[in-house]
């Protein structure tokens, strides 16, 4: 490149996108000795879409890489332990006490600490307000420019995690939308929730919209994170307003109208794409790796995906280290990392999937769940496929 035209930084691992996979890839490259840019094209603090609901398996994956994590995590101003979840159908409720506990914490905050922790634990360098524009891939290496600017990252390979809009699956896979394995979804931020407490997340199950419910989860200030999803091939087929029906599960449902009586909506309405694991497509190739939401890998029953971002983050870590001591970045050698994810996350995700389906078919099952769901055996079996 031109000195005079612009700025060449040259790494090792350029990883695009830092959500909770993006740092908890990063994190798990700390002590390898490699040159890693962490690069999101927002700036920081900034908020995600989400019903921030985080499973014990995302502090569990974060803890093995920085031992420190889930106390400083839980130490943390704005995380909520959760201890239970009561589901309501039909008029009925029932509370699962939750064999490991789970965590709520605003998107806005918990990103912007896992971001501190890459600048504080790691030499990463960390990239933000920094839009890649093309990537190219070839035998010596990869590049990818900024938009409007003349800055060019170069590095020996590049890591996708840059969430369900990802442009580095756009750009170095054929992605194709399948909107049967992908969810719309919504969420707002509300306050004066009646009979909401700090440790107990709710879901709501109407049998006119189906297996999809209504979630309300607390986080700090006593505001509940409410929302709702749907699959994209049903909003497509059946020509639904995804915001509209939002709102009419509410007038559908005496619980939640009871509920919400005194509350208000303090946020707008809003959504943002879930791309489930049930079909994940290419995920590696010459010189890169997808993550997360980049490689869909969300849940496909419960639609949550922070859990799964970060522990590929970890495998896909494993895996760039093994890459770079045989010096080797071809598609075939990734494909070990492909074979890795779906041991460690794909094949889990397909009880998921079978249930999804098998719910979605027969509804009436949800009323056999919440009677058999009394057994705990079952009860463990159902907390570990959500
Ligand atoms: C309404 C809704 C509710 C949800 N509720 C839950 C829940 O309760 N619990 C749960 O576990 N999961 C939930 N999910 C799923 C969860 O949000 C995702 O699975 C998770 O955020 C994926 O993490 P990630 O790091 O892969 O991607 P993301 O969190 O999406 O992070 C991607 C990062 O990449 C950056 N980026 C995007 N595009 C580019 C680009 N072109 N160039 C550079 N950077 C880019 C973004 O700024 C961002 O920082 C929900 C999703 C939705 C939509």
């Amino acid at each position: 490149m031109n000195e005079q035209t612009g700025v060449r930084k040259n790494y090792d691992v350029l990883i695009i996108g830092a959500g909770p996979g993006g740092c908890s890839c990063a994190l798990a490259l700390r002590k390898t000795g490699l040159k890693v840019a962490l690069i999101d094209k927002s700036e920081f603090p900034r908020d995600k879409v989400c019903g921030e609901l985080m499973h014990r398996k995302a502090v569990e994956t974060l803890t093995s890489i920085v031992p420190e994590f889930e106390q400083e995590f839980k130490q943390f101003p704005k995380t909520l332990v959760l201890k239970h979840t009561r589901i309501h159908y039909k008029g009925k409720s029932m509370v699962f006490d939750w064999v490991n506990e789970s965590y709520t914490c605003p998107r806005l905050e918990l990103d912007n600490f896992l971001l501190s922790m890459v600048k504080a634990k790691s030499d990463t360098d960390v990239y933000t307000a920094t839009p890649p524009d093309k990537i190219t891939v070839d035998d010596n290496g990869v590049t990818v420019t900024i938009k409007n600017s003349d800055t060019v990252f170069t590095g020996k390979m590049i890591i996708g995690a840059d969430g369900a809009n990802s442009t580095v699956a756009k750009q170095l896979t054929v992605k194709v939308l399948d909107r049967k394995h992908y969810l719309g979804a919504v969420r707002a931020y509300y306050s004066n929730v009646k009979n909401t407490d700090d440790v107990t997340s709710e879901v709501f199950f109407n049998s006119k919209f189906g297996l999809n419910y209504l979630w309300v989860f607390p986080t700090q200030g006593h505001i509940s994170n409410v929302g709702f999803g749907l699959l994209s091939s049903d909003i497509s087929e059946k020509r639904i307003n995804l915001k509209d029906a939002f709102y009419d599960y509410f007038k559908q449902s005496p619980e939640l109208t009871e509920k919400f009586a005194d509350a208000e909506q303090i946020s707008p309405l809003e959504g943002f794409g879930v791309p489930l694991g049930s079909s994940i497509g290419t995920v590696s190739g010459n010189r890169f790796m997808l993550l997360g939401d980049a490689a869909s890998l969300s849940n496909p029953l419960s639609g949550t995906g922070m859990g799964n971002a970060v522990l590929s983050g970890k495998i896909t870590a494993d895996q760039i280290i093994k890459t770079f001591m045989q010096n080797d970045f071809s598609e075939t050698f990734m494909k070990q990392y492909d074979a890795e994810l779906q041991r460690a996350i794909v094949d889990g995700l397909m009880s998921s999937y079978k249930a999804q389906r098998t719910l979605s078919k027969l509804p009436f099952i949800l009323d056999l769940v919440f009677i058999l769901a009394k057994n705990k055996r079952i009860k463990k079996y159902i907390q570990s496929i959500v």
